[in-house]
């Protein structure tokens, strides 16, 4: 058997063939140095036999297949071979055999230690002296890395390929290297007509500078991060992007160019306009609800601020819309608020800003004041807009709203105050008769915090002992006698002092505690009561006060009293109930309903304020009236107009006509007392004979008259 280094001798005579003498001096210095490189060589250098036998194994080959030389010089090279590619060994030594060099022939091995790895093998015939081929040598090389960075290449190519954000390549001057399948996608270009391109041909003009801005960056060596632009799709439609871009290093780590990925955020901007403006859009109406129209508000505030400018508020609310939404139902309801919201902003400026507060309340605001006297001009224009009909399933409606407008900086510091203020302005014009607007005024101002603090503490009025009733008497024209008083409610307000039942008596309506106010007056009527008949008779009568709205609702009232009152000893017929005219008109079968049942149980009934209301004397008839009383307004001026002397006369001789008697309200004068005297009036009442009293005084009133 030869020795290795004999074979690597032959080895390299045939590896790097050289004619002429082979052991001369020369020969030999040159085998060592080949013996050296071979050595030293990163690349496995092995010979073997015809047969597959190994000859030579240098130390990369010991390396790279984990057996040293000794263990396999005189083994099959199959030895190294994975199963699967045994058959390679017959087609190799058949190849060398014939004298055939193979190239770079890729193929697995295996080593020691049973791992296989890639090669890529050069395979060389080796002959003898005379030319022969005796053996072959062969070069390994351990590809394991270059697979591994082609696979790395591929893995990476498919994820570039199958992402679903564009990726793209660029150089520093922005032209475009590569573009994968999810650019042409999005973009709509497909990669050939994009690459050699820049990124112009989908940018929009205005954006350009972006595009140089994020090149300088990156030749910076900086990231641009999620940068939110638009791009160009090619069919023209605008894409909303986030890109990414990051510098591309050579191998040297020069920054050569830019790779930068695109995520179309299309749908997801879409998306989130779509929750902000659910968040901020008023559902039914579409226009911005209260939280937004607030937000806006501020900005506007803080931009009138900058400006010195004004704005006004338009409180609006649609008059009446519980009842409507009440009877009507909600969907009519619905229809109507959705209807009105259109309504405004039709009649509003670009620059006007619409919202709604909530239920049937809607806020505009206006910037840029320019006229005050417009402010009223366009308030009328939304009023006539909203008083157009509303149809919904056959049935036409006829909303009317009302308007309270304030002006800031003017009547407030702050967006709260704005709100507040146009709100009591409303609160104003609802007071007044609804369907008009109503700017803010101090004054009323200050009238609303009046009437809302009344509205609080009149239900406190009975136990914190604030009520007293006072009692007026009623003259008998005909002869001086008193025997009948008004009962006339009186409150004493703690920090306020006296206030009127003309004032609150109204309150006590709308808060619905009226009717607790006239149980109590009741009270205090029926406790004097019993003394005073027993002293004056029992025809002595004490009329109350009736609210017409006590008439518009059923309760047993008529039978309580009569109970009470005859509990206490007393007759139905020591009672007497003061309506106002007024009562009389509306929902009348209700009124004469409630009217006879008071009838019924035998107590009396006078119509008050004769005279301000509209009031035919067939109603007079219709209701079994035993008295009217003329109002004070009459009574004053019958000495001085003509109109109202004969109208007082007509009246008591209708009245009487009718059996009816009458009550002279309001006497100051004699001349008065006898000016009604003489037209045959039954009674009177006023200051000329007592204001109202105490209940305590009204002996001390009366005794006279008794006497006399
Ligand atoms: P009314 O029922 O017409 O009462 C007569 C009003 O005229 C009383 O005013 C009385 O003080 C006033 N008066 C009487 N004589 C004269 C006079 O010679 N000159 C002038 N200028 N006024 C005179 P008052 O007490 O302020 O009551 C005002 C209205 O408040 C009453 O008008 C009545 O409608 C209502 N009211 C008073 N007490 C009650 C009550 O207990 N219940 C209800 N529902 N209303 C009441
Ligand atoms: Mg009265
Ligand atoms: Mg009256």
């Amino acid at each position: 058997m030869r020795n290795s280094r004999q074979n690597i001798a032959d080895h390299l005579r045939v590896a790097v063939p050289e004619t002429g003498d082979a052991v001369n001096v020369h020969s030999i210095s040159r085998q060592r140095h080949f013996e050296s490189l071979v050595n030293s060589s990163d690349d496995a250098i092995v010979s073997k036999t015809l047969d597959g036998v190994v000859t030579s194994w240098n130390p990369a080959a010991e390396r790279i297949f984990g057996y040293t030389a000794a263990e396999m010089i005189g083994q099959k090279i199959t030895r190294i071979f994975p199963e699967d590619r045994l058959h390679e060994e017959k087609t190799l030594l058949a190849k060398g055999r014939k004298g055939e060099k193979i190239d770079h022939f890729e193929t697995r091995r295996r080593r020691k230690d049973g791992r296989e790895i890639p090669v890529s093998i050069t395979i060389a015939p080796i002959r003898d002296e005379r030319g022969d081929i005796i053996g072959l040598s062969k070069i390994a090389r351990d590809i394991s890395s270059q697979v591994e960075a082609m696979r790395t290449l591929r893995r990476f190519e498919a994820i570039v390929e199958s992402s679903d954000d564009a990726i793209i390549g660029q150089t520093l001057d922005g032209v475009i290297t590569s573009w994968n399948r999810a650019a042409e996608r999005i973009f709509g270009f497909s990669a050939a007509e994009m690459i050699d391109q820049t990124m112009a041909r989908i940018c929009p003009d205005e954006r350009l500078p972006e595009e140089d801005m994020i090149l300088e960056r990156v030749a910076r060596g900086d990231k641009v991060d999620h940068f939110e632009t638009v791009r160009c799709h090619k069919d023209g439609r605008e894409i909303q992007v986030s890109v990414t871009v990051s510098p591309l290093f050579d191998d040297d780590g020069t920054i050569v160019g830019a790779s930068k990925i695109a995520r179309d955020i299309s749908d997801q901007i879409e998306a989130e306009n779509l929750i902000r403006k659910q968040a901020n859009i008023d559902v039914l109406t579409g226009i911005p609800n209260r939280r937004f129209f607030m937000e806006k508000a501020e900005v506007l505030m803080r931009h009138a601020d900058i400006e010195a400018d004004k704005l006004a508020l338009f409180f609006v609310d649609l008059d009446n819309f519980k009842h409507i939404n009440d009877t009507y139902g909600h969907e009519f309801g619905d229809r109507i608020l959705t209807e009105s919201a259109a309504r405004i902003q039709s009649c509003l400026r670009k620059s006007d800003y619409v919202g709604r507060l909530g239920g049937d309340e809607f806020l505009v605001l206006l910037p840029t004041l320019s006229d005050r006297d417009k402010l009223g001009e366009l308030a009328r224009k939304i009023l006539n807009a909203l008083n157009v009909p509303v149809a919904h399933e056959g049935i036409q409606l006829v909303t009317n709203a009302s308007i309270g407008i304030s002006i800031y900086p003017d009547n407030c510091d702050t967006l709260a105050e704005l709100i507040s203020t146009a709100d009591q302005a409303l609160y104003e014009i609802k007071k007044k008769g609804k369907n008009g607007y109503q700017m803010f005024s101090v004054q009323s101002y200050v009238d609303i915090k009046r009437d809302k603090r009344l509205r609080l503490d009149l239900l406190n009025s009975i136990y914190k002992n604030e009520l007293t009733v006072l009692f007026q008497p009623i003259v008998s024209l005909g002869d001086n006698q008193v025997k009948k008083l008004e009962a006339l409610l009186r409150w004493h307000h703690e920090d306020l002092g006296n206030i009127s039942p003309l004032e609150f008596i109204p309150i006590a309506e709308e808060i619905g505690f009226i009717n607790e106010l006239t149980a109590w007056v009741f009270e205090q009527v029926v406790s004097n009561l019993t003394g005073w008949v027993s002293r004056y008779g029992s025809d002595f009568q004490v009329s109350i006060n009736k609210s017409p709205i006590q008439f518009f609702q059923d309760d047993d009232t008529p039978s309580i009293w009569s109970d009470k009152l005859s509990e206490a000893g007393l007759s139905t017929a020591n009672l007497l109930i003061e309506i106002t005219e007024s009562s009389l008109m509306h929902k009348t079968n209700i009124t004469e309903r409630k009217l006879k049942e008071f009838k019924s149980k035998g107590i009396e009934i006078a119509i008050d304020d004769f005279g301000t209301g509209y009031s035919s004397l067939a109603y007079l008839n219709r209701f079994n009236i035993e008295y009217i009383k003329i109002d004070k307004m009459f009574v004053n001026r019958i000495c001085e107009s003509v109109s109202d002397f004969y109208l007082c006369e007509a009246i008591i001789a209708m009245a009487h006509k009718l059996k009816l008697k009458v009550v002279a309200e309001g006497i100051e004068t004699v001349e008065q007392r006898n000016c009604l005297t003489d037209m045959g009036c039954d009674y009177g009442q006023g200051y000329l004979f007592s204001k109202p009293i105490a209940a305590e005084e009204i002996d001390d009133f009366i005794e006279p008259f008794v006497s006399s």
